[in-house]
């Protein structure tokens, strides 16, 4: 897939701070932004023709590795954290016409589903396969999201992302030239853990930590998926104003936090920011 596009925001809230997107959420209608960075080389890797991942019920991850799966044969399987409901959401009927086999876990052994345990009941059920942790972060994936800032030509200062399971910021980090930032803007609430987590997975990718990057905690509006009025309104009045449609769960809270930052003097006057729109808003069409 080539390289996305980089766009330049004008706009005088910004203080005088440089605004450009980094818009991965055109990589692919199906497979965006983040998602299929963070498949592309799990995808070179995968010895058993399967695809076994993990996560919610509307997980932008399911459905990425679903649309990959029909697009690139392999046959996959979606551990579904919960019961069943039906009919399906949108977003697994989506899973699910892609030819994803759906399957679910109780909360309980959900949480512990990265252990050899719950490992062996799904080699059990489902045989051998290719296991991808959720939200797709492990090394490969870190490694795929550190090929997107050899992607911009433009001198920048500090790259911004917003950050769930922490892979990308891993991997954009780790991918930086000497003398840039990156920061990264957490969606969930009191997500302490995340630093150490993207810690762990530049080790898993490289033996290494980059001292390069940092974490901000303050724009989660709630928590993972809360969208708060104050939260809506900023997104809608950014779409209005720039022509984009911004992902509300990821996106609009990294780009909230870059606004806050620049009025706020953190961004000084004339710092260049990249924001990577690591995604869109819309669940695609079911096929
Ligand atoms: C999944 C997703 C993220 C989270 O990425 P992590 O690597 O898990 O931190 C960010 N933005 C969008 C749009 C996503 O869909």
């Amino acid at each position: 897939m080539n390289p996305s596009p980089l766009e330049q925001v004008r706009d005088e809230r910004l203080g005088g701070v440089r605004l450009a997107l980094k818009r991965d959420d055109l990589i692919d209608p199906e497979i965006t932004g983040n998602k299929w960075r963070k498949l592309k080389h799990n995808l070179a890797r995968a010895r058993t023709g399967t695809l076994l991942t993990f996560g919610g019920a509307y997980s932008g991850h399911i459905r990425a590795v679903a649309a990959a799966g029909r697009r690139y044969g392999f046959a996959t399987i979606g551990v579904i954290r919960g019961e069943e409901h039906l009919p399906l959401n949108p977003s697994l009927a989506y899973a699910r016409g892609c030819g994803m086999r759906l399957t679910y876990l109780d909360r309980t052994a959900y949480r512990a589903k990265h252990t050899p345990e719950v490992a062996a009941r799904l080699h059990a059920a489902f045989g051998d396969f290719d296991l991808i942790p959720e939200g797709g972060s492990n090394a490969a994936a870190v490694l795929g999201c550190a090929e997107l800032p050899a992607e911009i030509a433009d001198d920048f200062d500090v790259i911004c992302c917003p950050v769930g399971t922490g892979g990308t910021l891993a991997g954009i980090a780790a991918g930086l030239p000497p003398g840039r930032r990156a920061l990264g803007f957490a969606v969930l609430k009191g997500a302490g853990f995340l630093a150490e987590e993207v810690a762990r997975l530049q080790r898993e990718a490289y033996g290494t930590v980059s001292g390069n990057w940092a974490l901000d905690l303050d724009f989660h509006f709630g928590g993972y998926a809360r969208v708060p009025p104050e939260l809506s309104a900023f997104a809608g009045d950014f779409e209005a104003r720039h022509g984009l449609a911004v992902e509300r769960i990821y996106v609009a809270k990294m780009l909230y936090g870059v606004y806050a930052l620049a009025a706020s003097g953190a961004f000084a006057p004339g710092t260049r920011v990249v924001a990577v729109v690591t995604g869109g808003p819309a669940v695609p069409v079911p096929p």
